[in-house]
């Protein structure tokens, strides 16, 4: 990684909402910046106050893609250090890839800080491990079909046949038919959660099973932004199941049995 450089953008991964969940480089590059721009529905404006201390802040929950590329463009070429915030981690589900493309057209630079994504903050809350040995080595990230398509391959019914542990984002409106494609492959006993605002104040979080976690989560009034986690993971473990990696007979590269 380059060190940081003006004239440049770096898309940075505020975390899933706790203001100290951002990394430390992160929060390093936003008392660097001249310029910061967030979307202040899904950031909690409370790391600008706490690391922009000189930073021009912008918020563009309301702004289209090209205003926000051009502040970035602008800003980028006459030598400012602009940080773009994307809520979790900006791998995922963030547009970083067309904003990246008209940044890279317009000849500016950029790097990626990666950041604590709301499936592994959804996770953390629920104390659960994603990958149990013996259950589920596999972890599955994927969404419902909204506005934005996703490929026919990629179906929720057709992903759930491997019965693997699956992180659904941005489908918590949709829970009915979540559960209705999930349902088809997954056996109704599966244990399933939905965890609204990981780690903000106002936090929820469900638990149950395939057949009640719809219903649940309407009663509750959720219908954005929550994790949904579905998988044996979540229920109780048998001490069978566990990793051996720790186990006394176990060697490894960096210990004998
Ligand atoms: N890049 C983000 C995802 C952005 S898409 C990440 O890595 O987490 C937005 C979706 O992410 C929401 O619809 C929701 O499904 C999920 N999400 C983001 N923050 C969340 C949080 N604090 N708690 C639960 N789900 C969250």
């Amino acid at each position: 990684m380059t060190p940081n450089k003006r004239g440049m953008v770096y898309f940075v991964g505020a975390g899933p909402g706790d203001v100290g969940l951002i990394t430390v480089k992160g929060a390093a590059l936003l008392k660097k910046a001249d310029v910061v721009l967030y979307t202040g529905s899904l950031v909690d404006a409370g790391l600008i106050k706490k690391y922009c201390k000189k930073a021009r802040a912008f918020n563009s929950a309301a702004m289209h893609l090209d205003e926000t590329v051009r502040i970035m463009t602008n800003s980028a070429k006459r030598g400012k250090l602009v940080v773009r915030l994307h809520t979790g981690d900006p791998a995922l589900y963030s547009a970083v890839s067309e904003q990246a493309f008209m940044l890279l057209k317009a000849g500016i630079p950029y790097e990626i800080i990666p950041g604590v994504s709301s499936a592994g903050a959804a996770s953390a809350r629920l104390k659960k491990e994603l990958t149990v040995p013996g259950i589920s080595q596999t972890v599955i990230f994927t969404r419902l079909e909204g506005r934005t398509k996703v490929p026919q391959k990629e179906r929720l019914a057709s992903l759930a046949s491997h019965n693997a542990t699956m992180c659904i984002f941005l489908s918590a409106g949709m829970i009915k038919k979540v559960v209705r494609e999930l349902g088809k492959e997954y056996p109704s006993e599966t244990p399933a959660a939905i965890v609204y605002r990981a780690t903000w104040r106002d936090e929820i979080k469900i638990t149950g099973t395939l057949r009640d976690i719809a219903k649940k989560a309407i009663e509750a009034g959720i219908t954005r932004h929550a994790m949904i986690i579905v998988g044996g993971v979540l229920g109780e473990i048998a001490e069978g199941s566990f990793s051996r990696l720790y186990d006394r007979e176990f060697s490894h590269s960096f210990r004998d049995a």
